[in-house]
């Protein structure tokens, strides 16, 4: 086989494979979506569970914040009461001050409501950390190989590239432009094809006697009537022992 068909046949190896390592680059980004949407469904329960605790807090503060205006109330209440001159300004008072400290007893109910759900579900919360603590260590194992497979496929990927702009400059320029036009019409771009048996493992047309011939003999650049793409013919084992 002449040099400019091995360079064209590695040129479509490099191309394969920078493609192929593009499309895992490419696929990087959804797995580690997937690696973090894993770990908040098996956390799904202890996030429940957050949830829980943080409404309980939240509406204790409310209640808190209620009861301190009812004190005010009640205070307020209590001085009407001390300087009321006549029985009506009394009764006025009393009834305040009694609907005052109603209204602070029942705040006082419900906040030890949240309080008792806010401690329960600190308590699961605990329970269950530890067991969060391995999930989460596992999930950034997973992220961190991810990181680590990344970052080999971008150097392979570089290392690819350098290796095409090589063989770039070392074929003839007419040959690298048939090879780019055939590569960038075809689906794929796989643009060199091995011919076996008398056919194109492309298309798998059957190649006539002279053009299986002119490849065997491999000193010019043979393509396929049918699919248009480079053809090269690898030796069996038989006729390289043959030759050798
Ligand atoms: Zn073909």
């Amino acid at each position: 086989m002449n040099a400019e068909l091995k360079e064209l046949i590695a040129l479509q190896n490099a191309d394969t494979a920078i493609r192929r390592t593009e499309a895992e680059l490419n696929a990087i980004p959804q797995r580690r979506a997937e690696i973090e949407q894993e770990f908040e469904q098996r956390a799904f329960e202890f996030r429940a569970v957050e949830l829980k605790r943080d409404e309980a807090a939240a509406a204790r503060a409310r209640l808190e914040e209620e009861a301190a205006e009812a004190r005010t109330q009640a205070e307020r209440s209590e001085r009407n009461l001390m300087s009321s001159q006549n029985e009506k300004d009394y009764a006025a008072a009393i009834r305040e001050l009694d609907a005052a400290r109603k209204h602070i007893s029942t705040l006082e109910t419900q906040t030890l409501e949240h309080m008792e759900s806010l401690e329960a579900a600190e308590k699961e919360l605990g329970e269950r950390e530890p067991q969060v603590a391995i999930l989460r260590e596992e999930t950034n194992t997973k992220l961190k190989e991810l990181e680590t497979q990344m970052g080999a496929q971008e150097e392979r990927l570089e290392s690819l590239r350098q290796e095409r702009k090589r063989l770039e400059i070392s074929l003839p320029k007419s040959t690298l432009a048939v090879y780019n036009r055939i590569s960038t019409r075809i689906r794929g771009g796989v643009a060199v094809a091995e011919a076996r048996n008398y056919s194109c493992t492309a298309c798998l047309i059957t190649l006539r006697p002279q053009v299986m011939a002119a490849i065997r003999r491999g000193d010019e650049i043979v393509m396929c009537e049918n699919c248009s793409r480079i053809l090269y013919y690898v030796p069996s084992e038989q006729t390289q022992k043959a030759t050798t």
